[in-house]
């Protein structure tokens, strides 16, 4: 067995979060020839905590470039983050007196869904996206997007352009870099000296919380607490003054950062989340002892569901063709026999089938022809916005079903 690190601080591994087996790549959708060529391959999935800096982190199974150049994901597709987007562009303009002479810098701005709130404020903007294709779509917004993996090295040669932020955003990104360190470095070389740095990123609290392990993907490799962040702040010489908890993505922080000399004030609420990590043990590893056996306790009772449901004569499909659904569908052993269909509004993923458990994707309004007794809304963050779209199943007896960290049938 190959020893593992850190991968922010390289302290040797030896402490297991939950071991998930072994799994497809969740965002590796399939095509029937890829099925019927056996090219649907799994890797171990498995999470550690570092002793040391209390970085929950999974193996990188593969490359990044191969997992994110060809992304088939378009935030604009789900209308509850275009309105979130929205929001914090108002905030942030308003907080720090943003306007025509600052610069906002986003990494991973995917298709412009945030930085055109900030175009349309007459804010200038910069997107840095790694995917060619979603890039592009971010330019016919009219929002300036460079291609480009985001770490030190872009951020000094964009610095070297004479670009430098007066903010800058990174929603749902951190989680998913290799080298944590080596991106949080880029930021304090591309920061103005007063500027500031919004990270969102689910937290970890959450997750052990609410039994979110279908929120552990490989693409997805660290799981981060306040405690860990600050970690990895302090060695780039920032530090973070503030904090919001959101509700997005099952609770998230978006933490604010700026250089550790900067003249921004730590606030009441940032201590308050120390102190709460601090109380459920997040800074020892007891914090992390015990999630396993709570997973497979989810995972019995959604099989017992299935299995009622198959008794009944009930027919079982789910919404949301997401990297959360495949972890949970796979852990859980599901296949097309058990859930015949999965609907997803992305015409770039209907047609092909969900990794490892090779559910067929359809469109929403195939729901009509199916008429399924049940949909298992598998990515229950979006939950209320998925209830009203399908409303109509209602029309035929259909109830909506989510699985984490319980099944509940509404
Ligand atoms: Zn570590």
């Amino acid at each position: 067995m190959l020893d593992r690190h850190c991968r922010f601080c390289g302290t040797r591994l030896e402490h297991d979060f939950v071991d998930l087996g072994a799994t497809p790549l969740a965002n590796s959708y399939v095509t029937r020839e890829q099925i019927a060529q056996d090219l649907d391959k799994a890797y171990p999935l498995r999470a550690r905590v570092c002793s040391s800096c209390y970085l929950v982190q999974v193996d990188a199974p593969v490359a990044p470039e191969s997992i994110f150049s060809d992304y088939a994901y378009f935030s604009s597709y789900s209308q509850s983050w275009v309105e979130h987007a929205r929001t914090y562009a108002a905030a942030m303009i308003a907080r720090f007196g943003l306007g025509a002479n600052s610069l906002v810098v986003e990494v991973a701005s995917n298709d412009g869904y945030l930085l055109q709130h900030f175009v349309a404020a007459g804010v200038p903007a910069l997107g840095v996206e790694p995917a060619a294709n979603v890039a592009e779509t971010a330019r016919a917004k009219g929002v300036p997007t460079e291609v480009a993996f985001f770490g030190a090295e872009t951020a000094r040669k964009l610095f070297a352009r004479g670009i430098a932020a007066d903010l800058t955003a990174a929603n749902n990104v951190l989680a998913h870099v290799p080298d944590i360190g080596d991106f949080i470095r880029g930021f304090s070389v591309i920061l103005k000296p007063q500027g500031v740095s919004t990270f969102e990123f689910p937290h970890v609290l959450n997750l052990i919380r609410e039994l979110q392990f279908d929120t552990i993907y490989h693409e997805h490799f660290s799981y981060l607490s306040l405690v860990a962040v600050e970690a990895v702040l302090k060695k780039s010489g920032l530090r973070a003054f503030d904090v919001e908890e959101l509700p997005t993505h099952g609770g998230s922080l978006r933490l604010f950062v700026c250089h550790a000399a900067a003249g921004h004030a730590e606030t009441d609420r940032l201590r308050a989340i120390r102190v709460k990590e601090h109380e459920f043990r997040l800074d020892s590893l007891a914090g992390y002892e015990g999630f396993a056996e709570k997973v497979a306790a989810v995972k019995q009772g959604f099989l017992d569901f299935l299995v009622r449901a198959k008794a009944e004569g009930r027919t079982v499909a789910a919404y949301g063709a997401a990297a959360k659904g495949n972890t949970f569908l796979n852990v859980c052993g599901v296949t097309a026999r058990d859930i015949a269909c999965v609907f997803d509004r992305s015409s770039a993923k209907q047609g092909l089938y969900l990794p490892g458990s090779h559910i067929p994707i359809l469109p929403p309004d195939a729901i009509g022809e199916r008429k399924p007794d049940y949909l298992v809304i598998l990515p229950w963050n979006l939950r209320d916005e998925i209830m009203r779209e399908m409303a109509e199943i209602r029309s035929w007896g259909g109830r909506f079903v989510t699985a984490v960290p319980a099944v509940q049938v509404f």
